[in-house]
Order: structure tokens, then sequence, then C-alpha cells
């Protein structure tokens, strides 16, 4: 079977297997790295201060493979200052609510899920510096993997995804309640307890590779209807989950037949792009708006004029199984191929081809390393 890891395998390369995995993600461990004990700061290594755009160093072509080399990916954003919020309110360190006093839905806004993914963090900065408060309910703005994004550096943006593992593969009670540790784990069981709390989960991530962005529903009814009601990007992605492991909004709480509560997952854009700020901004404003628990604010756009968000659901995660999994040009994010039985890519000797017609290509990794998601291809539901 297919595996449908989503993470975009070109990164992780850098600090995370140099120097984190090496023993930490292989097994059970007793005592999580002291590498993950939180920071003093939420500037990593004073970056607020430093230059505004970067360009990573080149990363050569894995030798042999016939892949492209790792492009350039400049830095055109600075990492927010979260030190004033990493005490919070919550009892969980990063995590900050602000309540209405009125009744209404707890609405959860997470950021840095993935340490390097910036976007999501400089939008609920913005939006706690504001003092945004909801007019019902309450408001949890968190920043998730701290560790990691301490670990931020523009010189090697790719490396900070995670410390050793995937905070976003860990959502199930099985890994929750196992004996292994990482610094991951340790931070999921942190936060456990809070993000059971919410009656609605916008997780804010964002891309490595160009791609346009799009909303991903998971699997369920319910965050299906979230994320049309949403209709910021207007792009909804139904998957119907990971087999190497749950992603927040695929917790039980999101996903449970018999539960209520619902999750969406926002690929903004480009990690390190300006326009995917904006796009954030855009969802969690068209969120709040749908729930009533804002009218307008200074910091969040205006709402888009109505339009029905195109639907597609996922046919097949393709999985690399060999280091020389090239596609046959650069596709982007996006891309839908007109033709059943097209070919997009060659994995070794196999040839792999559009299983149906307008075929939408989500989230291509151009250099996916063997085992890994090289892309996922879905069908459109419905109008687009
Ligand atoms: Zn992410």
């Amino acid at each position: 079977m297919a595996r449908t890891d989503m993470s975009e395998s070109a990164e992780g390369r850098g600090w995370s297997e140099a120097a984190g995995r090496s023993s930490a993600s292989a097994g059970n461990r007793q005592t999580a790295s002291p590498a993950c004990a939180p920071g003093s700061a939420g500037d990593p290594a004073g970056l607020a201060r430093r230059v505004e755009t970067v360009t990573s160093p080149d990363d050569p072509s894995p030798p042999g493979t016939g892949q492209p080399s790792l492009p350039h990916f400049d830095v055109h954003l600075v990492p927010p200052d979260i030190g004033p919020w990493l005490a919070g309110n919550t009892g969980v360190r990063g995590f900050t609510t602000r309540a209405s006093g009125r009744e209404g839905p707890h609405v959860g806004l997470i950021a840095l899920t993935h340490g390097n993914e910036l976007a999501g963090a400089i939008v609920l900065d913005r939006l706690l510096r504001a003092g945004l408060r909801p007019l019902r309910g309450r408001l949890t703005f968190g920043f998730a993997n701290l560790a990691a994004f301490e670990r931020f550096d523009p010189r090697q943006p790719t490396a900070s995804r995670f410390v050793e593992e995937d905070l976003n593969r860990l959502w199930e009670a099985a890994v929750l309640d196992g004996p292994r540790r990482s610094c991951e784990l340790d931070r999921a069981r942190e936060m456990r307890g809070l993000v059971e709390s919410f009656d609605v989960l916008l997780d804010l991530h964002s891309m490595l590779w160009s791609s346009d962005p799009l909303l991903l529903s998971g699997g369920s009814v319910r965050g299906r209807e979230l994320a049309i009601a949403i209709g910021v990007p207007d792009l909804v992605v139904v998957d119907h989950g990971h087999v190497s492991g749950r992603r927040l909004i695929d917790y039980a709480p999101f996903v449970d037949p018999a539960g209520t509560a619902a999750a969406n997952l926002v690929e903004a854009g480009q990690h390190w792009e300006a326009a995917t700020v904006d796009l954030t901004l855009g969802c969690v404003g068209s969120l709040l708006r749908h729930l009533g628990m804002i009218e307008s604010h200074p910091e969040l756009p205006p709402p888009a004029p109505p339009a029905p968000p195109r639907l597609a659901e996922v046919t097949l995660a393709v999985t690399a199984t060999t280091p020389g999994f090239a596609f046959v040009e650069p596709f982007r994010g996006g891309a839908v191929v007109a033709q059943q039985n097209t070919l997009i890519a060659r994995d070794g000797a196999t040839e792999i081809r559009t299983p149906h017609d307008d075929c939408l290509l989500v989230m291509p990794s151009l250099r996916p390393s063997r085992g890994h998601t090289a892309v996922r291809l879905a069908r459109f539901v419905g109008p687009r």
C-alpha cells in the first residue's frame, strides 16, 4: 500500500538527520534529548535583527540518481519574535487563550507544527499583538514545535522542520499513550489535553515546493464541510489519512463519527514567501467570520467575494520506491493533467501515469527520497 506521507522529503536532510535523528527516532527512548529543552527566546538566533532575505546553499543532487539538485530557496520572511507568547495562559507553553465571555466554540489556531513554516507563526504573532479577541466563544493561539523553531536558520531553512520526528505523525492514542519518547512526542503529550478541548482546529502550514494553496479536509464529513465553509484558499483536497502516522487533523476527536469537533489544515503557499502570510490571514479571517467570532479586524483582510471552492478527492498517493524517482517535468502543485494514462514520472524502471482524466497533482515533491510520498493524485468532485 502506498504511503501517504505528506512530508517534503528534501526537508529533514539537514540538521535533523545529520545531528538529531541518529539515535532518537529509531527506537524507544527513556529520556528526551536535552536539545529539546525550551530555549530562552522566541527569536531564534537573533534572526529578527538579521538579514531579511537569505539564500540557502546549494544542495547537490544525490550522486547517480538523476534527480534534480535541490534549488535555492530564498527566505523572504523574518521569524517572528514569539517570546511574549511563550509563557501563555493555558498551562501549555506557547499556547494562549482569549475568551469572549460569551457562549461559543473553542477554536484552536496552531502554527509551527513544522518548525520552519514561518507564515503561520507570523500571523498568530500579529493577531496576538493586535489584541484580537473573539466576539463569542474562545480562541486559542498555539505555537507547536518550539524546539524546532528555535533551530531555524535561514541559511539552512529546510533543516528545522522537526528535531527528532515529525510532530504531525503522532496523533493517535496508541502512540501518545505508548512508551516511546522523543522531543516531538513529549510536546504532543503536553498539547494533547488542550487539543482535545477544541471544537474547531485550523492547523497553519506551508509548502517547500511551488504549489497552489489548498485546504486539506481529512476524510471526515465534518472536515469537508468546514473546509467548504472556509473557502480560502478555494481548493479543498479531501484525503484519508496517513499510513505513516496520524496528522493533528486526523486525531480521533476530529474524525470519529460520533464526535462533533472538526479540523482542517491549510497549506498556504511556499514556506518563505510573503504571499503565504497574506493567504494565511485570509484563511484565518474566513474561518473566524464563518464562526461569528469576528466581524472585521484591521489585521485581517475583508471577506473574499463568495465563490464555491473546488473540491478534489485524493485517488492515489505515489511513493518513491527508488532513489532515482524523477518527474518528467518540474510540475507545480495544482497542475491538472488532462489525459488519463499520461506519463508524469519514472521511478526506476516503473512508469508513473495518471489514473484518470483531469488529474490534479497535489504537492509534488520534486526530489522525493525513497519511501516518501512523491505526489498525490486527486480527482475533482463536482464543478471546478
Ligand atoms: Zn507543514
